[in-house]
């Protein structure tokens, strides 16, 4: 619950982001924050081992800060998984969709393998279309999904209902809820 404070008072409402309506959710003052930036860290480097990760997933652009620094606590690899056409070998691509069109996102297969057991980490699980393609693409490579968690699910959206499918019972972990 200390944790949660902390995190929850580093996070900036942001109206009008990216357009008018939208409140954006600003992790900028947390990552500043040399507490809570270590807080939320070690918060899912436990989540990482406790569920047995072998590799850490980091979703472009937010998921790579985050995952990162995770890996290297946790003694765990960390794989990126990019928008299309920014890595340069052989990769596994997944469409989804996006509030106007579709997008597609891109994961180097050969850095995964059938025995790797697979976190993935976002900052923000809003409609759940982006970590829902993330699983997909993990699973799509032969390896396992050990959950996915993310700093802060936007509640008020239907993205939980969205990524338990994908999860197939794996364990799913957002540090706030607003
Ligand atoms: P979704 O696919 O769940 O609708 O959107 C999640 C993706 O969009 C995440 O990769 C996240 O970084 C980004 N995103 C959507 N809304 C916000 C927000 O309010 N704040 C931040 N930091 N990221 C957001």
């Amino acid at each position: 619950a200390e944790v949660e404070a902390l995190l929850r008072g580093r996070i900036r409402d942001v109206p009008d982001h990216p357009e008018p309506g939208i409140v954006f959710k600003d992790i900028t003052p947390l990552l500043a924050d040399p507490e809570a930036f270590t807080a939320l860290t070690d918060a899912l480097a436990a989540f990482s081992i406790e569920h047995g990760a072998t590799k850490v997933v980091g979703l472009e652009a937010r998921g790579f800060i985050l995952a990162a620094p995770v890996a290297v606590r946790a003694g765990l690899g960390f794989v990126p998984v990019r928008k299309a056409g920014k890595l340069p070998g052989a990769t596994l691509a997944q469409a989804y969709e996006l509030e106007y069109g579709s997008a597609e996102m891109e994961i180097h297969a050969e850095d995964l393998s059938g025995s790797d057991r697979v976190l993935v980490i976002d900052d923000v699980l809003a409609t759940g279309g982006t970590a829902e393609a993330a699983l997909r693409l993990i699973r799509r490579s032969g390896a396992q999904v050990a959950g996915l968690a993310v700093l802060m699910e936007l509640g008020f959206l239907p993205g939980r209902a969205r990524v338990l499918p994908a999860l197939d019972g794996a364990p799913y972990q957002a540090l706030l809820t607003v």
